[in-house]
Order: C-alpha cells, then structure tokens, then sequence
C-alpha cells in the first residue's frame, strides 16, 4: 500500500508535468496508469481529459472530488521539482490535491470489501476555466451521489488547520469584457478620429464606482480591472481598446445588478463619445454552497483525525467550480492549510508538502462515517 513518501512522489511528478485546463491528457494518463495498478476501476465515460474512478459495491455511493490542471504562469520556485512545461504551473496545488486524492482511493481500496457502499472519485479537468465540473455532471455518473466531498489546499492556514462554513462558502466568479471601437487618426488631428484611449479612461473609472457608489455599505461584491489594452505606437490614435475584468459576489440579486451597471455604462459611454462598445457578461461559476449537516459532519470527522478547526465567518471571495456540483448534489467544501507564503496563483506559490500527511484521513473517514449511516 502507498505510503506519505509516494503521496510525495506523487504530487512532485504532477507538479513537474503541468497542464493548462481542457489540455490534462499527460495527467490523465498518469493518473490512469497510478489506479490501474492498484486494480482500482475507472468508469467508461465519454470524457477528453479527466475521470472518474471507483471502488466498493452497493448502491449508495459519496464522491470525493480533485481537480487536475495547472495554470499559465511562469513558475518561480526553485525546486528539483519545478514545472519542465514552460509558461504553466499548478499554481493552485492541484498537483497536492491529486495526490492526496490518489491516497483516500488507494487507501480505502485496501478496505474495499469491508465498505458499505461505493466511492466514485472524480478527478475533474478545467476547474480553472470554472466549467471543468460540468464535464464531469453532463455524463450523469455523480446523479444519486449521497454526498460530494472536497477541499482545497490554503496557504494563509498553517499545516493541521481546517476552516469551513455552513452555507456559502465561496463567492461567484463572472468576467466581463468591453470592446470599444472607435476611429484611429494621426495622433495630430484628434478631430478626425473617435479616439477609444479616452473612452478607456472613462470606463475604468465608471466601472469603479458600481461597488462604491451603487451598493450599500452591507453588500459585499468585488469588481476588478484586469486587463486593458490599445494602441501600439506613439504617435497614432487607435482605433479599438479592449477592456476585461471579474466580478465576484455572494448574492443572486448583486450579482445581476452589477451585471446590468457594467451593461449600461458601456451603452452610456458609447453614446457620449461616439464610438461602439461591445459589452460581455460571461457568467462563470456559481458561489459553493455548503449542506449543513455535511458540514457539520466534517468538523466532527476533521477534529476526529486531529486538524484544528476554525469556522470561518464569512465565504471567500475566490471562485471554485466546485459549486458545480454543490448546485446539483449535497456537498461539502472545506479549506485544509498548506502554509505558503506566496497566495494561490502566485508564481512563487509553495505549499508545504505536510498536507498530504492527514488529508487522507480526513477524506477516508469520512467516507466510510457517510457509507455507514442507514
Ligand atoms: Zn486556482
Ligand atoms: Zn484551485
């Protein structure tokens, strides 16, 4: 049976082999290679990148959740381990969560016979993308799932510590676009052109105002700028800008008021300059909502295995397509520390590797508590 120092191998392979979301086939294969050789089934699906595998027998079944893919960031750890994929990173430790989730299948096949039901264990691709969990959802293999179980590393807590909340956990993740098209010019004869630079301008601080001056001091919502581009020479007017962003929040209602300000200060702008603006609301995961007898289930199964327990007074404001699952089935998300000094998506991000010491435990006796309930 696998034992912490294959965990270890395990995450150090993964992290050396990264892979941008919908592009996980290496990963996939690697992961396939690992559970067939601990004669553990992998379900026929008709997925590009990802799987879902399983043990046990009965019919109720939990799942438990990873992601799989990596970022496009160039890493900055010097590690013997470092990503050989130039430009993608698993920035977001999902090489840890992999590994950890190898571990609980490996783990609990040791016992399958002794289990009072099924385990399927989703190893799901393109969470960074914020669709990935859908992939897994449209081929039904989830459908009856008694409850889905998953967790993300996090650097701000220290190894053995454990954070969570009943209800929502996470905010909603949207991302816009504006597209403005104005009329280039020689950059001496502005009254020939429509010039887009300055509708930029406009729009970056209209855009600010929508939290500041459209919500009240008890809504919390986040909008952020964080791209923006025209031009590509001193001494021309260009004749398109490009402006994209996110918008995070944790109520329905919020989140389709900004999506309308965003709307109406394109329209608006456009209007007063002159020029088109093309706006984009894409709609990306929901907020993760957590069941609340999962969760207090897993504050009872974290304190079982020894994590130190806090529970968490407001949700996060980051997204996690976890929510794909928690909108369709009883779930629960929970966040275990990795104790980084650089965030989640920094290029520096290096968690430390104890992770992988209890969230086996947490994740195999939990399964094995839900699996027992009548
Ligand atoms: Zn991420
Ligand atoms: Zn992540």
């Amino acid at each position: 049976m696998p034992q912490y120092e294959d965990y270890i191998n395990w995450r150090r392979t993964f992290h050396q082999y990264p892979e941008l979301s919908e592009y996980e086939y290496e990963t996939t294969k690697r992961l396939r290679r690992i559970l067939e050789s601990y004669d553990i089934t992998i379900l026929d699906l008709p997925l590009e990148t990802g799987l879902v595998a399983e043990i046990g027998q009965g019919d109720s079944f939990v799942a438990v959740r990873t992601d799989i893919d990596a970022l496009p960031i160039n890493e900055q750890v010097e590690n013997e381990f470092a990503s050989t994929n130039e430009g993608v990173m698993h920035a977001c430790g999902h090489d840890i969560h992999m590994a950890s989730i190898l571990a609980v299948a490996t783990r609990l096949k040791e016992v399958e016979s002794d289990l009072n039901g099924r385990v399927r264990f989703i190893f799901q691709p393109a969470e960074e993308l914020g669709y990935g969990a859908f992939y897994i959802t449209d081929t039904k293999a989830i459908d009856g799932a008694k409850a889905v179980l998953g967790y993300h590393n996090y650097p701000t807590l220290d190894i053995g510590e454990f954070a969570v909340k009943s209800g929502v956990i996470t905010s909603s993740v949207d991302r816009f676009e504006y597209k403005i098209k104005g009329t280039g010019a020689h950059a001496a004869k502005p009254e020939q052109g429509n010039d887009p630079v300055i509708v930029l301008g406009q729009l970056i601080n209209s855009v600010q105002s929508i939290v500041s001056r459209n919500m009240s001091a008890f809504d919390n919502a986040v909008v952020t700028i964080g791209e923006v581009s025209s031009g590509n020479t001193w001494n021309v007017i260009a004749d398109h800008a490009y402006v994209q962003g996110t918008v995070r929040s944790f109520d329905e209602d919020k989140r389709n008021e900004i999506e309308q300000r965003l709307k109406a200060i394109g329209d608006g702008l456009a209007k007063a300059f002159n020029v088109e603006i093309e706006t984009i609301y894409h709609r990306l995961p929901g907020a993760v909502v957590n069941d609340e007898k999962l969760t207090n289930d897993a504050i009872t199964v974290a304190k079982e295995v020894g994590y130190n327990v806090s529970i968490m007074d407001e949700p996060l404001t980051i997204g996690e397509d976890f929510s794909g699952f928690s909108q369709q089935y009883p779930s629960v998300f929970v966040f275990i520390g990795s104790n980084s000094e650089y965030d989640l998506h920094h290029p520096k991000y290096d968690p430390d590797e104890r992770i992988l010491e209890k969230v086996p435990d947490y994740f195999v006796t939990f399964v094995q508590k839900l699996l027992n309930e009548v």
